[in-house]
């Protein structure tokens, strides 16, 4: 019975320890899932060539407050820190305060993840080198993430939007200039010095037009905003055809397509050289690395059918045989003026948790 009684309560301690062990491990985790879900949110910049907008967004993608200014015009970096530092910080006093922060994610044309580093933008008011990453961070006191704006939105279509489930594709904006990503296996493709994926200077056409990267014949200087506009110039100096262009002395990418919805055939002409160029250069990119996708946004993805009709004709016209009509091309579903801030979030949600960018 001693024995019996000894062992007994032998066995008893021992499940006693390693329930306390149990308990102390759980209450240890629990104690840091508590403090890591008490960072329930983020703040997203997105830094645009006229303007920054910012926004602290929750942990399913809710955006709880955003705000944008001018700031294509502030020329000192300096001073862009401080004012963007200073908004940033009224918003997150106003959303919960720091202790809610996990991360600021930012978005930024010649953004690099890798150096956290604007890397010499041809179209931002600030040139050179740019550790706006360090910068942030100093003023600041949270982590901060950089990243190429089109990696950063491309992240944000396969957290939020319709790239969801999906392990390679194609992300492309088009606007002012041609931004995309390399979406590979899960992950942004970055490439061995965090510039992999642009496509928007491939060379397409030998001695072709002047690229603002100081290349010629980039895909960027046919399908951007500057490239539609000089297509469009170059059709009415080419021919005597009447056009509502020639009477619009502000011609942009969405005047033209008002002029295509009201039947203009050189306006219509524009859009069909537009969507063949890139369709061919797209044609290319799919050939090689044969995604299951390709997802366009972008100002200038609004002009719909009379661009991507002939887009889609030069995209399997010219595309390797064996993935003919097997490669879809689709208009992102996040909201235009949402998406940004969002896929700035999504870098800062993502660099830590599951390490998409390394
Ligand atoms: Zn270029």
């Amino acid at each position: 019975m001693v024995d019996k009684e000894k062992i007994s309560i032998f066995v008893a301690y021992k499940i006693l320890r390693v329930n306390l062990n149990y308990l102390n491990l759980t209450y240890l985790s629990l104690i840091i899932m508590v403090q890591d879900s008490m960072k329930t949110r983020v703040v997203g910049v997105d830094v645009g060539y006229e303007a920054t907008t910012y926004a602290v967004v929750d942990v399913r993608g809710k955006i709880l407050s955003k705000d944008s200014f001018q700031s294509a015009t502030i020329k000192s970096i300096n001073d862009y820190i401080t004012i963007l530092c200073d908004r940033i910080t009224e918003m997150i006093d106003k959303n919960g305060g720091y202790e809610q922060i996990r991360s600021i994610g930012i978005s930024t044309p010649c953004g690099n993840y890798l150096s956290g580093n604007i890397e010499s933008s041809g179209k931002l008011a600030w040139k050179g080198q740019i550790p706006l990453a360090a910068m942030m961070r100093d003023r600041l006191g949270l982590a901060v993430v950089v990243a190429n704006d089109a990696h950063a939105r491309a992240l944000g279509e396969f957290t939020y939007g319709c790239a969801h489930g999906m392990k390679d594709f194609l992300f492309i904006t088009l606007g002012h200039g041609f931004g995309s990503c390399l979406f590979s296996n899960g992950r942004p493709h970055l490439g061995s010095e965090g510039f992999a994926g642009e496509v928007g200077h491939t060379f397409l056409l030998p001695a072709g037009r002047e690229c603002d990267c100081g290349g010629w014949g980039c895909l960027e200087s046919y399908c951007a905003t500057d490239g539609i506009v000089k297509t469009a110039h170059e059709l009415m100096e080419s021919s005597d055809k009447p056009s509502m262009m020639r009477k619009c002395s502000n011609l942009t990418p969405k005047k033209i397509t008002e002029f295509c919805d009201k039947g203009d055939e050189m306006a219509i002409e524009v859009y069909r050289r537009t969507g063949f160029i890139l369709g061919l250069g797209l044609a290319n990119y799919a050939s090689v690395t044969d995604p299951e996708a390709i997802i366009i946004t972008g100002g200038i993805a609004n002009a719909g059918h009379w661009l991507i009709d002939p887009m889609n004709d030069s995209f399997e016209e010219h595309i390797f045989h064996n993935i003919k009509n097997q490669v879809k091309i689709v208009r992102s579903a996040l909201k235009d003026d949402e998406r940004n801030v969002l896929g700035a979030s999504a870098v800062a949600w993502k660099v830590k948790e599951y390490s998409l960018f390394k």
